[in-house]
């Protein structure tokens, strides 16, 4: 960010829209600055060719128009490619590219670390600094769209990147406003799923807003005591309250809600186990993603046998919940699930 200049960015429509107004704009021509910036990704004011050239000219010396840095690139042998993207106070975080086929999937940070200190995580190791601002959760996507030409094609976004969204749930709303606005980003709805462990106080404000993008539930365990070894947070619901919301919510909702479930070698992944979730989702509109532990040194906690992932999938299936098992992607250079960005920094201790 240029010293002393307010970022475009983090303006809110009706406040980007008065501040041209402000300029010597008439309305439409305001509303098309924000057109340009956002459903034309255009941050370079000089080509906004429907506008005067005194006004394209000048904007630039009110307000700073760059886009978070791509410090470092990892490129993984399956092609997904992680970026080091340095914010205007030089922290850094992380945003995911996962070409898969025909697909591709965006994963974006919310936070600067994580608060919650999930055992399993690299993440939640590597502890906490600050949240993002809405800017800059939407401009991962611009800055990952420009790196990738993916501008124009349809992509998949995922909050799974650093940071629990739910714990940044307004300036999340705030970006999603640009995100999801026609004239904005223009991203689907259905195409985002933000991944929470669940906030005590924010998953019911979150699911009772319809207009907000599916959700997934990092369970875990369905075990509380389990759960609480693995998420230690005060913060975070109750296995039983997870439940309550959710019967209270999948009835309204028409969307099925993910549980994600984190497998961990001889921890959570015994029968017992599997027959404890099949409980839990039973009279759910929910589905099952089964997540094989990412290894890494740093953690306390193994990988599961392949034989037990699928055991452990046929008993959930048996019951007649829809279960996938998640493909680990980009493990080699550390893009993989909760192993994001701390890499660095707990080196560095
Ligand atoms: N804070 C949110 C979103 C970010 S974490 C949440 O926890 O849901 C995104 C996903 O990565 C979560 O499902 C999390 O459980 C998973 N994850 C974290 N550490 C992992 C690891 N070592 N191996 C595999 N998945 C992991
Ligand atoms: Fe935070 Fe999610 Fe990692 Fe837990 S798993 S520490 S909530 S990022």
């Amino acid at each position: 960010m240029t010293e002393n200049l307010a970022s475009v960015f983090e303006m809110e429509k009706e406040e980007l829209i008065k501040a041209g107004i402000e300029k010597g704009l008439k309305p439409f021509q305001a509303k098309d600055c924000y057109v340009w910036l956002y459903n034309r990704r255009v941050n370079s004011p000089e080509e906004w060719s429907s506008l005067p050239k005194t006004f394209r000219k000048e904007i630039k010396h009110y307000f700073d128009f760059s886009f978070p840095q791509i410090l470092k690139e990892s490129v993984s042998k399956d092609g997904t490619t992680k970026l080091l993207l340095e914010l205007y106070d030089k922290m850094k975080i992380e945003a995911v590219y996962i070409p898969q086929g025909k697909r591709t999937t965006l994963c974006i940070s919310s936070q600067v670390g994580c608060p919650v200190g999930c055992s399993f995580c690299l993440t939640g190791k590597g502890g906490f600094i600050r949240n993002l601002t809405a800017s800059e959760i939407f401009l991962q996507l611009v800055v990952l769209e420009k790196r990738f030409s993916l501008f124009g094609k349809h992509y998949n976004v995922v909050l799974m990147g650093m940071g629990e969204p739910l714990l940044n749930l307004d300036n999340f709303k705030k970006s999603l406003k640009i995100i999801l606005d026609p004239e904005g980003l223009a991203i689907s709805r259905r195409r985002i799923t933000v991944s929470t462990v669940g906030i005590k106080g924010k998953l019911e404000e979150y699911l009772q807003d319809t207009g907000l993008p599916p959700i997934a539930i990092s369970l875990h365990s369905a075990m509380e005591e389990k759960r609480r070894k693995l998420i230690p947070s005060r913060a975070v619901l109750s296995v039983k309250e997870i439940r309550e919301i959710l019967q209270k919510s999948s009835r309204r909702e028409r969307e099925k809600i993910s549980i994600e479930y984190v497998l961990i070698r001889d921890f959570n992944d015994s029968k017992e186990d599997a027959y404890a979730l099949k409980k839990f989702c039973k009279g759910l509109k929910v589905k099952v993603n089964l997540i094989p532990l990412n290894q890494n040194k740093l953690l306390d906690f193994n990988s599961p046998e392949k034989e037990e992932v699928i055991k452990f999938q046929d008993i959930l299936s048996s019951g007649g919940i829809s279960t996938t098992i998640r493909k680990s992607r980009g493990g080699d250079i550390n893009a993989a699930c909760g192993l994001l960005s701390t890499m660095e920094k707990i080196k560095a201790r």
